[in-house]
């Protein structure tokens, strides 16, 4: 990369946040990188690669020290998933996953008792997470949800489908969202933390996948699965305030992910631009090859200020900033899509030969328009913020 890009990439990161960014680049171009194809050419699930990151505190970026994390603060953390999805979309997911939705949570809703038994272990790389939102009806309009949780002694019984889940095969920690009663809507949705090795009833099947499939997303069966009352995060028919938490942390590390992914379709395209020939010089001399490459540039650089922008206003402490959320979110995924797409036509027929990268990160950056709210739900909140139908 030229220095040019390197001095964009770097803009307003204190003197520690570059040191993160370098060290996690370092780190992963070194021990994830050289081996995602062939996880990819295997079908093969990341687990060899996800043990290598605690020793460098990358599985607890949000969890405090005295629970064992490595937390500094939000933007290092954007940095670091922004690092990690520039060579590994599934190992960015596991970190995400793990800090924004369940660590969050715990940390915000959690009891003392969830904290201390949860939180260290997923710092120390022994616990995997794992989030149990989407169902087979869908999964924007999680206020309708299906998956009921029925109180009995000392407990509550699960049923119902979970479907996309990522990481489920891997887990030693659910995130589960049910209804205590469907016809609340929004209002009967409880938020659950439990271990799925300890739940009866429980089963982790494949889900269907034409792509991604070294992702092994599964689909989730809850028949009469007991969690005891102490599974309850924060208060039962209160979920909805903890799912969107949840969810505001987690739209904040999948558009860091997203500006990793559209650098790395930037990486890939420019040297192969100045490599390539077409009628006696470098594709890269063409103005109409240029013309790509500097929107990819300038729309990786929008979201990543977005994206900043928002890990700053964390940091300062604003509690919910959901209009920024969604305007990080929405910018990132579609940057991130467009750089592949871009990217491809750059490496022209070679782009879906197995033989490079960027074909794969097309499908990846799409996926990444749909988790943590699909681009036309984020379009729909930022209109009813601007209109003025919507403040929080
Ligand atoms: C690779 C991958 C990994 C995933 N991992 C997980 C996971 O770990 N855990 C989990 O719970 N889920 C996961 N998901 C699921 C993901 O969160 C859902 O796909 C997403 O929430 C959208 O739900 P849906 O696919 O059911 O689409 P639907 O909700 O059925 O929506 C279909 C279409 O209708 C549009 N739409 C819906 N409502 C509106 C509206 N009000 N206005 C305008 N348009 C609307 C949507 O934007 C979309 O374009 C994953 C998905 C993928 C692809």
């Amino acid at each position: 990369m030229t220095a040019a890009l390197d001095r964009m990439m770097d803009f307003d990161l204190s003197e520690e946040q570059r040191l993160v960014r370098r060290m996690v680049r370092e780190f992963a171009e070194a021990e994830i990188l050289p081996h995602v194809e062939r996880c990819e050419r295997e079908e093969r699930y990341p687990t060899d690669l996800i043990a290598k990151l605690p020793e460098l505190g990358l599985l607890g970026p949000m969890i405090p020290e005295e629970y064992g994390g490595s937390f500094s603060d939000v933007v290092s953390y954007g940095v670091i998933c922004e690092e990690l999805a520039r060579v590994d979309w599934v190992v960015a997911s596991v970190v995400s996953v793990a800090n924004s939705l369940v660590a969050g949570s715990l940390l915000e809703f959690g009891t003392d008792q969830q904290k201390s038994r949860y939180l260290p272990g997923i710092a120390k790389g022994e616990i995997i997470c794992s989030a149990c939102l989407t169902e087979p009806r869908g999964g924007t309009d999680l206020g309708n949800m299906e998956t009921t949780a029925t109180k009995v002694d000392g407990g509550f019984l699960l049923n119902g489908t979970k479907v996309f889940i990522s990481h489920a095969d891997h887990a030693g920690l659910f995130f589960i969202v049910a209804t205590i009663d469907r016809s609340l809507k929004h209002k009967g949705v409880t938020a659950f933390v439990a271990d799925p090795r300890e739940m009866e009833g429980l089963t982790i099947g494949a889900f269907p996948m034409r792509t991604l499939k070294r992702d092994n997303l599964a689909e989730v069966h809850f028949e009469d699965v007991f969690v005891p009352d102490d599974a309850v995060l924060g208060v039962p028919g209160r979920g909805f305030p903890v799912l969107g938490k949840a969810l505001d942390m987690g739209r904040f590390s999948v558009a860091a992910r997203c500006v990793g992914q559209s650098q790395r379709a930037i990486d890939l395209a420019v040297p192969y631009a100045m490599e390539r020939e077409a009628f006696g010089q470098k594709i890269g001399e063409f103005q109409m090859i240029q013309t790509k490459i500097a929107e990819m540039v300038a729309r990786t650089e929008q979201a990543r200020l977005l994206v900043y922008r928002l890990g700053r206003m964390k940091d300062a402490g604003i509690p919910r900033c959901s209009m920024e959320s969604s305007l990080a979110k929405l910018k990132a995924s579609q940057a991130a899509t467009q750089n592949a797409l871009d990217g491809m036509q750059v490496f022209g027929g070679y782009s879906v030969t197995a033989e490079y990268e960027i074909g794969r990160l097309l499908m990846e950056a799409k996926a990444l328009e749909f988790g943590e709210g699909t681009s036309e739900l984020h379009q729909k909140l930022i209109a009813e913020f601007a209109l003025g139908i919507r403040t929080q």
